[in-house]
């Protein structure tokens, strides 16, 4: 079974299929672990930690 690779963002952690960040441009990595889906980041205390300022999927961890 071949399905899309998905790759997080090394600069904003954001979730794409994308070797460059769709949203910021910078590299994206097929290292990451866990996500967090962000549907309202304007009520969302975990998206303000960490930054994120747009709706999407974030991994958790990207290396
Ligand atoms: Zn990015």
């Amino acid at each position: 079974m071949v399905g899309p690779v998905y790759k997080a963002c090394k600069q904003c952690s954001f979730i794409s299929e994308e070797d460059t960040c769709p949203r910021c441009g910078g590299q994206t990595s097929r290292e990451w672990q866990g996500y967090l889906v962000v549907i309202d980041y304007e009520k969302s205390d975990i998206a303000k930690q960490m930054g994120i300022s747009s709706n999407g999927k974030y991994a958790l961890r990207v290396r």
